[in-house]
């Protein structure tokens, strides 16, 4: 596809906002395309006056019964069209993500088959879950039962974001709520994609809204309010924890899907040519600009050297290129910025000591250039207390360290203050099994790494967030739980019947 054809199918810079296709009011955005720095749209964001618009719309078009009462059947009925829509359209958001954020075309295509699968997974779980009779121990019929919250906000970050924003909007719509959706400012594009997505399937106007902005701004203003009955983050750890202050003084509930510094752990007995490619991926697909990045590398002592020099092979030929390349496997990173503070990170490492594998810098040569690339690196020679195995990098950027024996790599995995993903590769099920309960982490991959299913829940420990997203019960966060009693007697209380009688 020709540059300017892209240009047609980009979405246009207005936002879907209360309804309406409209231009923001509030501060320009420029999404820029990470591969040449080349400004894809200017588009004006939304302003507090338009959030605070958004939010009267939803709550009006919420509580109105042609939405609130429907049955699930039909309701479910809303989430398979916009399922098919994304189906229909996979090559085009696929496009103007790759566009949004530098990813290559294959990965943004399969994050659009995952997010039309989530929207279909949670229509089929609103029809097939069932409330509750509850097991009776008085004169009383007793059942659980779930209402929607009512105005739920997903706040979400540029790395994933069909797929982050798919994993939020798909469970709150299904629940019965309005839903607000403030995507990164760095990749604001995508989301209004989805917008026109959701329009066209029929979703009553203002139910579902779009609002990019500053997060500091428009972000903030829907933590706040006092409408928004439910906030679902994902994001940075200190973004994470600003926004738990606040839902604590409105007692909301939140979901916090937030950093990590993955550790994968090598065993000497593990199937070599299995781990190095899972390693590999596990680190550097995405550009390591991935919440679950395999960061920390831990290789048992007596494999160290081999598993090493094979890895730093493998690395120098990993293909560095552009995101509608098909032979690209590491694409640019996100922004500028970001490659700035990604090679910061390095130099601080390497300014503590640590000895450099490969990797170290952006590479060189014409076709890299105006893009914000930056080559995958690997680092040796370091704690797991320095900075470069505590802090997360969000980039290609890999620590490797030796270990001893399982006790020795458990302590090691777990001193670390986040919690989200652990991958060990070894040909031992009870080793894996073992040591895989005894690290805290949300998700464990055993001989696989970054493997992903919408059945199975996901989330983190300490500071990589609370609450889960995914799964059946998924579709319960967004959602009240009522308990109904049904007296079943007939008779008055005994307590004032006498009383009754008597008048
Ligand atoms: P940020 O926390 O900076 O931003 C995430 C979102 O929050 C953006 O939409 C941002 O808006 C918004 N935001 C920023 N400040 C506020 C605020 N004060 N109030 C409300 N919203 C706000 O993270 P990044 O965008 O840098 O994303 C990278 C981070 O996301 C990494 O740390 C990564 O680990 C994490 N992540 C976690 C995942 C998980 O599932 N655990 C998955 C993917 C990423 P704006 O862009 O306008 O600043």
């Amino acid at each position: 596809m020709k540059m300017d054809q892209i240009d047609d199918i980009l979405p246009d810079g207005r936002l879907f906002l209360a309804g309406e296709w409209r231009e923001g009011t509030g501060a320009e955005i420029t999404s820029v395309f990470p591969a040449d720095g080349r400004v894809n749209r200017v588009l004006r964001g939304a302003s507090a006056a338009d959030g605070q618009e958004a939010i009267a719309r939803a709550k009006a078009v919420q509580a109105d019964p042609a939405w609130r009462v429907l049955k699930p059947h039909e309701r479910a009925r809303h989430l398979y069209r916009i399922a098919d829509g994304i189906e229909a359209n996979i090559d085009r958001i696929s496009m103007i993500q790759s566009c949004d954020t530098g990813k290559t075309l294959r990965e943004t295509a399969a994050l659009a088959a995952s997010a039309a699968g989530t929207f279909r997974y949670y229509g089929a779980v609103l029809e097939t879950m069932d409330d509750e009779l509850t097991a009776q121990r008085a004169d009383s019929l007793t059942l659980s039962v779930h209402e929607p919250l009512g105005l739920v906000a997903a706040i979400t970050p540029w790395n994933s974001p069909i797929a982050s924003d798919a994993q939020k909007v798909a469970p709150a719509l299904a629940a019965g709520n309005a839903v607000l959706l403030k995507p990164a400012s760095w990749s604001p594009l995508t989301a209004l994609e989805l917008a026109r997505i959701v329009e066209e399937a029929g979703l009553p106007r203002g139910l579902f809204s779009v609002l990019p902005g500053a997060g500091r701004e428009i972000g903030n203003l829907l933590v706040e309010h006092p409408d928004i009955a439910r906030v679902s983050f994902t994001g940075g750890t200190s973004t994470g924890r600003m926004i738990a202050r606040k839902a604590a003084e409105k007692l909301m509930p939140v979901s916090l899907e937030l950093g990590g510094k993955s550790p994968t752990i090598v065993f000497d007995d593990a199937d070599m040519d299995l781990a190095l490619a899972g390693v590999l991926f596990g680190i550097f697909s995405s550009s390591g600009q991935s919440c679950i990045a395999g960061s920390r590398l831990f290789v048992q002592r007596g494999v160290y050297d081999t598993f090493v020099g094979r890895l730093v092979a493998a690395t120098r030929a990993l293909r560095v290129g552009h995101p509608f390349d098909a032979a690209t496997q590491v694409a640019p990173l996100i922004h500028e910025d970001h490659r700035r503070e990604v090679a910061a990170h390095v130099a601080a490492a390497l300014e503590a000591g640590a000895e450099l594998l490969c990797g170290g810098a952006a590479p060189e040569g014409d076709a890299y250039a105006g893009g914000s690339y930056y080559l995958p690196t690997i680092l040796a020679g370091v704690k797991n207390t320095d900075r470069i195995c505590r802090e997360e990098v969000f980039g290609p950027v890999l620590a490797v360290l030796p270990f001893d024996d399982e006790e020795d790599v458990i302590a090691q995995a777990n001193d670390n203050d986040y919690g989200l993903a652990c991958g060990i590769w070894t040909s031992d099920f009870r080793k894996a099994w073992r040591v895989g309960r005894a690290i805290r982490s949300g998700t464990i991959w055993h001989n696989t790494y970054k493997q992903f299913s919408i059945s199975t829940p996901f989330g983190g420990e300490g500071d990589s967030g609370t609450g889960r997203e995914k799964g059946r019960q998924g579709l319960r966060a967004y959602m009240a739980q009522k308990s109904f009693y049904t007296d079943m007697t007939g008779a008055p209380h005994p307590w004032a019947a006498d009383t009754v009688r008597a008048t």
